[in-house]
């Protein structure tokens, strides 16, 4: 368990800047994610934090040492791919072993010690096994049973369940955060899937275009995000261009509404551009008459537990709306609907 510092790293790959002026803090035994679209750096960031690239400027530490130069088995930390990268002709004990043969630890040693890898992740007994007898949900638990073997400090997961169906996928989010925490790991994982991040994190760094623009707990990220490419990033929602009026008040066409600040003390310039974010699930449907919004329903998906609506309102815009445990199924048509939605659940953002 061990703090991860990244202290302003710029990472340029010939005329690509990949990181511009990254810092960060990740607390011992935090589970972080790095997270954004493709291309925004989060990779290459876990790759220096990793020691797998070297950063053109900046510097990474491991508690208090200045690990930037350092090899990565030489940083006491561990990494986990999402192709496994396990030897196919090796048996799982022999994959599992490699690392240790390496650091010429005794044999006995190695075999209590790849015995014991393979407990933390559940595959006890399988050491003589065949890597092309596993499935690939056990041949991933094979490769984090080899990351553990060597008893890092940090482990460092790169999209380690994109190659799983989506059941396996979910079990493992559980699993894996159980690994990390039993073992007192500080964990920095990278994923495309926001879904993943938001169920698995302590704290999470939203990225574009190589650099951080919101560090937080899930339910910050997701309640309160800083712009509105967080807030489009994590999770649905609804974004509405509109002008600042006085007092949080936002003109839209055709409506007026007060929103809640998405940054504390974000207070726009009455007149100027900003963006309201609102979330499908914040919405509720009403009487015309009883709200600020209303417009026609276009579309119904109903999906058991929730039901999902687009609404498109008088001057054109499409509003997505779920509805869970549905009492009402409301049909497409001609009748209006009012959409209504708390102060709170309006967040005014920056244009
Ligand atoms: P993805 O989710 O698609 O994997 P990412 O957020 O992990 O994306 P990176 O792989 O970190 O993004 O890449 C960031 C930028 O740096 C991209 O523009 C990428 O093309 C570039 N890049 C990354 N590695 C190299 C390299 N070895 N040589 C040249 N350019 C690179």
């Amino acid at each position: 368990m061990e703090e991860i510092r990244a202290d302003g790293i710029t990472k340029r790959f010939g005329d690509v800047t990949a990181l511009r002026n990254v810092s960060l803090e990740i607390a011992p035994g935090e589970l972080f994610f790095l997270l954004g679209g493709s291309g925004c750096g989060k990779t290459t960031l876990l790759r220096c934090i990793a020691g797998l690239e070297i950063p053109t400027e900046g510097k990474v530490f491991f508690g208090d040492r200045d690990v930037t130069d350092l090899p990565t088995h030489k940083r006491e930390a561990a990494m986990v791919f999402q192709s496994y990268a396990l030897w196919p002709h090796m048996t799982v004990g022999q994959n599992i072993a490699f690392g240790l043969e390496e650091r010429k630890v005794e044999k006995k040693e190695i075999q209590r010690r790849v015995e014991e890898a393979l407990e933390m992740v559940k595959l006890d007994g399988l050491a003589k096994r065949g890597i092309d007898q596993m499935s690939g949900g056990q041949q991933q638990r094979v490769s984090l049973a080899r990351a553990l073997v060597v008893r890092p400090k940090c482990l460092l997961l790169d999209e380690p369940l994109s190659n799983l169906d989506a059941q396996l996928r979910l079990e493992m989010r559980s699993e894996i955060r159980r690994i990390v925490k039993e073992n007192d790991l500080t964990g920095v994982y990278v994923t495309h899937d926001q879904s993943e991040a938001l169920s698995m994190a302590d704290r999470m760094a939203v990225m574009d275009e190589g650099v951080i623009v919101q560090v937080g707990p899930p339910e910050v990220i997701y309640r309160q995000p800083v712009t509105s490419y967080v807030a489009g990033f994590i999770g649905e929602t609804n974004l509405l261009r509109g002008t600042a009026r006085e007092g949080n008040q936002v003109e839209i066409p055709g409506a007026t509404l007060v929103a809640t600040p998405g940054v504390e003390g974000f207070q726009p310039a009455t007149g100027s551009p900003v963006i309201l974010s609102i979330r499908p699930e914040a919405i509720e449907i009403v009487n015309p008459t009883q709200a600020t919004l209303a417009g026609k329903i276009i579309e119904r998906i109903y999906l058991g537990s929730l039901i999902q609506y687009a609404v498109k309102l008088d001057d054109g815009t499409v509003m997505q709306v779920t509805e869970q445990n549905p009492q009402i199924i409301r049909s497409p048509g001609e009748n209006r609907v009012g959409l209504k939605v708390a102060t709170e659940d309006v967040t005014l953002l920056e244009r």
